[in-house]
């Protein structure tokens, strides 16, 4: 996997941006027993960040899939709380993965962030449209992307941004716990537990689990995410077997065997109709309201 790879630089320690001391709200929820930072609100020291990021400038990328009605109805909302608030002031390239060009809604983007729009197969079931996203991505990453950005982030587009979402998130492979299961011990959460398939974790075992809408790392490690869940999907595929939540739980798996350097918190993530805990203190990123019934019989 030869990509762009980040220049000759001074690391940024995590010591010099992240605070780790737990407070009574985070428990023990901090860093977990692979010494990977869990980012919240008030574990990182923006002014840290942003400095170094000024003095070794990165450009992050922003892949997202809009497909069928998801085009109609997501998008444009999603491109529009993403412009005003991923990222901000740092080079941002948005990539598009759409079937009809012609229903791109008009976005106006500020200075340092441009898009880039690829046409894409509609599958036939969305649970398809899900999966092929890993094969897609990691294609586009090999063919292009990671000769334009040093990072980058994969995203459901049924989501608004509704705070900055910053440096903080940026790290070799990023994972997103999940709003529903980050409280649970990895017996009680829904990893695939059929053994004939790829995405198999054994009852007992696993860290946490993690939420597919939200996924990232330098170019490198998501070429590598995707590119071995695909696999795995594929595998399953000609075994007639799918995992319970089709990429997740293969997203799930990788993480299990190559564990993520940086986990987001679920404020990073959050389902507005959940009651908020006192651990959530600024919700960066919300699900979107979602008509099932408008979105998949079609
Ligand atoms: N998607 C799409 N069209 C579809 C199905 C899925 O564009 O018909 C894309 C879209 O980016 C969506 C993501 O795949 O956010 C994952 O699907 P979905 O959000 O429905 O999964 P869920 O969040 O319910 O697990
Ligand atoms: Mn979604």
């Amino acid at each position: 996997y030869q990509c762009w790879s980040l220049k000759d630089q001074p690391e940024l320690r995590l010591s010099d941006w992240f605070n780790a001391t737990t407070d009574s709200t985070h428990m023990d929820m901090r860093v977990t027993n692979w010494s990977a930072p869990i980012v919240w609100t008030d574990t990182y020291n923006e002014s840290v960040l942003a400095d170094y990021y000024t003095k070794y400038p990165v450009t992050v990328g922003l892949i997202v899939f809009a497909v069928g009605r998801y085009l109609l109805y997501y998008l444009g909302r999603f491109l529009e709380s993403a412009n005003r608030f991923f990222m901000v002031n740092q080079k941002v390239i948005f990539y598009i993965m759409l079937d009809d060009f012609s229903h791109m809604p008009w976005i106006d983007l500020d200075r340092h962030r441009t898009l880039k729009i690829f046409k894409i197969k509609q599958a036939r079931r969305w649970q398809d449209v899900s999966m092929i996203r890993m094969k897609v991505i990691s294609e586009h990453i090999e063919e292009h992307i990671r000769r334009e950005v040093d990072y980058v982030f994969c995203m459901d587009v049924d989501q608004l941004f509704k705070a900055e979402y910053g440096l903080e998130t940026l790290g070799d492979s990023v994972a997103q716990l999940h709003t529903y299961w980050y409280k649970e011990s990895p017996g009680k959460v829904p990893y695939e537990r059929n053994e004939s398939s790829e995405a198999y974790i054994a009852a007992g075992e696993g860290d946490f689990y993690y939420h597919a809408a939200v996924f990232g790392g330098t170019a490198t490690q998501v070429l590598r995410i995707t590119k071995e869940c695909a696999k795995a999907i594929m595998k399953d595929k000609k075994n007639n077997v799918e995992a319970v939540w089709h990429d997740e739980s293969h997203l799930n798996k990788y993480f299990f065997l190559h564990r993520p350097s940086k986990i987001l918190s679920p404020e990073y993530c959050w389902d507005l109709s959940q009651n908020k805990t006192p651990d959530i203190k600024t919700v960066k990123l919300v699900w979107n309201f979602k008509n099932y019934e408008l979105l998949r019989n079609h």
